[in-house]
């Protein structure tokens, strides 16, 4: 195959200091057939001036415009290309030497398919990773599918030169105009489009600004036939610059852009869509009719705003939050400051349905603010009499499980903070909320509840993961003085002990060490960086990588973590509380589960081990406690941290009933399956007012929604 020339389309404002490092990127490129093509935007940082005669490779082109906007840049660009094929690239985005090679290859096998894009990750300003595999963050409409069924075939690459990069590679080929009306799916720095594709879409439109455009480009891509996923991550996607942030008045025409290119997609196209998506897209459609109705609220504009709102009701009658908010909106006396109020509840489940994906720009600050925005919206809800109304509706016969794993200040953890749920006063607060409306019961009432074809309404569960010393000297004092029972799922080989959990060791291996990064066995090198939250960053990675290990590897695995890192958690005081508090707790009504006995992810050890993990755990707190323990919840509990045999494990090792921890928390009576009941995490910075609109919407709705 003779070696093909991609054009590579790369606008600039501004961003001279990025722009070099993002120039590295493509010269490491492995395919070595390409043309830059550099069009700036009308920069005043001096950006021209790297590209003065014989600074740049000669394949690096230099056009400079009056500032037009990103669409004209990006036109510019492709108006000068001679590649066969075309791939963009932000100016301050990174690629993987094999980006261009991978995507050669897999158009050139592939010629019915015209466009191919793949997974990004998202790196700060100093190229530290914030989340890997982005991709599907960023573009919320991923909730909705799978590569499964969202690709109707999947063709294996030959790549056998790169096969470790791309392994397995696999091209997820299919049709995807349908999917892409529930909003983007595709990301324009990770995009290599043919030449005869790109001639059959036309250029961007330069009406669309500021953003928006790439969403519109790439859905008229997909609308010309079939298209390409490569599920790994090529390129690197840098967020939180400050000049990415949208401006609120922008906000307005992004919002009802949507709302636009959809219906005229609609309309135009309406033949092409599938059946089977149209009831998915109406849905998302009323969310940008909702979302459009809130940025309209924040500029005043509330007969605008009313209009899109009753288009959201048509589209989604059924959407509590958007009939709520309509129905508040109609309350006689009600000021548009009342509704604009209300309304923030809905941003945050509207943003998760829209997401970057319609915005293209970052919308989105670091992750880390998410709950808070959340939190806002909770208050606001509260405050607009929302939560009370949602509260007094009716509720669906069901169990809802809250999870807490430590009560306690975090600013005094070491070990790994994320297992801390609450502070006492916030826990405290927690517990006054939840019992003014729903029944908080005890275990054995909780599984009778959620077993019954008769039961009426939703009870709460409260459990408690682990058994830390603080579940003991903070939290049940404050479960008592309440007057509420919670269970506390115990790890046997915890129990009095001043064993650090792994999750802890790794965390307090990494929060401590002197060390700026380590390489692991594999060979992976792992940046700490200085600042604590790039520290916390590590230590979420360590423990993604290690719930992938097999059982023995993953033990090896901690000891491996602590001896690089030269630093290793003191075993100076007891962690974990012991016989005598617990049997002190079920004296005074709490209930006591098993939570295996040495803590390890179930699903990766072999069905005998898993059975005696399950059985010897509630053998040691039978004998301890003297009573029938008859419930236990899987040890980190997601979706991949059991599966069939160990279900079937559980139900040898004698027990009725078993936890797992999905986070969808909602379990409808009567439960088919005792053995899987899904908990939700309370999760730090869930506040009062928060944990109160989710168990509301939990017990009317069946989902937690924001
Ligand atoms: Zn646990």
């Amino acid at each position: 195959m003779p070696r093909a020339l991609v054009s590579i389309i790369i606008p600039t404002y501004n961003r001279s200091a990025m722009l070099l490092r993002t120039l590295e990127s493509v010269k490491r490129q492995t395919h070595r057939e390409w043309e830059a093509i550099v069009i700036d935007d009308g920069s005043t940082d001096g950006t021209s001036r790297l590209f003065e005669p014989g600074v740049q490779d000669r394949r690096i082109r230099y056009i400079r415009q009056e500032n037009a906007g990103v669409s004209a840049a990006r036109n510019s660009g492709l108006r000068a290309a001679h590649g066969d094929f075309i791939a963009f690239l932000d100016s301050d985005d990174l690629w993987r030497p094999w980006k261009l090679e991978v995507q050669v290859t897999a158009l050139q096998a592939n010629p019915d398919v015209g466009m191919v894009w793949t997974d990004m990750e998202a790196i700060d300003s100093r190229d530290n990773v914030l989340l890997s595999h982005y991709l599907r963050k960023f573009y919320t409409s991923y909730q909705w599918f799978t590569n499964d069924t969202l690709f109707s075939e999947h063709r294996r690459l030959p790549l056998e030169a790169i096969g470790a990069v791309a392994s397995p590679a696999i091209l997820h080929v299919g049709n995807i105009f349908s999917p892409m009306l529930t909003g983007n799916l595709v990301h324009t720095s990770t995009v290599m489009i043919t030449r005869s594709r790109l001639e059959a879409v036309g250029l961007f439109d330069e009406s669309i600004k500021p953003s928006g455009e790439d969403y519109d480009f790439h859905l008229r891509t997909c609308r010309e036939g079939e298209v390409g996923f490569l599920d790994v991550v090529s390129t690197s996607y840098r967020i939180g610059g400050a000049d990415q942030l949208t401006k609120p008045q922008n906000a307005v025409p992004l919002a009802e852009r949507f709302v636009r290119i959809v219906t005229t997609a609609l309309k135009r196209d309406g033949d092409r869509v599938d059946p089977k998506y149209r009831r998915l897209i109406v849905k998302a459609l009323g969310e940008g009719y909702a979302w459009a109705a809130d940025e309209n609220l924040k500029m005043g504009h509330v007969g605008k705003a009313r209009r899109h709102l009753a288009h959201a009701v048509r589209c989604d009658p059924r959407n509590i939050r958007i009939v709520a908010l309509l129905g508040a909106s109609m309350l006689p006396g009600k000021s548009a400051g009342y509704l604009r109020t209300a309304y923030r509840v809905a941003k945050a489940a509207v943003r998760a349905a829209m997401g970057g994906g319609m915005h293209g720009v970052d919308s989105h600050p670091p992750v880390r603010r998410k709950r808070s925005r959340r939190a806002d919206a909770a208050a606001a809800s509260r405050y607009a009499g929302l939560t009370w109304t949602i509260r007094r509706l009716p509720q669906k016969a069901s169990l809802i499980v809250l999870t807490y794993h430590r009560v306690c200040d975090v600013a005094t953890v070491q070990g790994d903070p994320h297992v801390v749920d609450a502070s006492p006063e916030v826990f405290e607060r927690q517990l006054q909320r939840l019992k003014r409306t729903w029944a908080i019961v005890g275990l054995a009432e909780a599984i009778a509840h959620v077993s019954s074809p008769r039961s009426r309404g939703a009870v709460v569960l409260i459990t408690f993961d682990d058994g830390y010393r603080d579940n003991y000297e903070v939290a049940f004092p404050l479960l008592r003085s309440a007057g509420l029972p919670a269970t506390f799922f115990l790890t046997t080989t915890f129990v009095g002990s001043a064993v650090w959990p792994w999750w802890d060791r790794i965390a307090y291996a990494v929060r401590n060490t002197r060390r700026l990064d380590i390489s692991l066995g594999t060979g992976e090198q792992v940046r700490f960086g200085s600042t604590p939250e790039a520290r916390l960053q590590a230590v979420r990675r360590l423990l993604r990588i290690y719930y992938g290990l097999p059982g023995p590897l993953a033990q090896a695995f901690v000891d491996d973590v602590e001896q690089r890192c030269e630093m290793a958690a003191p075993l100076d005081r007891r962690r974990f509380l012991d016989w005598g508090e617990a049997k002190e707790m079920r004296a005074a009504g709490m209930d006591i589960g098993a939570h295996s006995h040495t803590h390890p992810v179930l699903s990766r050890l072999p069905a005998e081990d898993q059975y005696r993990e399950l059985a010897e755990s509630r053998r040691i707190l039978e004998q301890q406690l003297g009573c029938d323990v008859h419930s236990c919840a899987y040890p980190v509990g997601g979706r991949e941290a059991f599966d069939e045999t160990t279900i079937r494990a559980a139900k040898r090792a004698g027990y009725r009933a078993a936890f797992s921890y999905d986070q969808s928390g909602f379990n409808a009576a009567p439960w088919r399956n005792p053995f899987c009941l899904s908990r939700i995490e309370v999760g730090q910075g869930v506040t009062p007012d928060l944990l109160e609109l989710r168990v509301a919407l939990l017990s009317t709705t069946g989902r937690m929604h924001v």
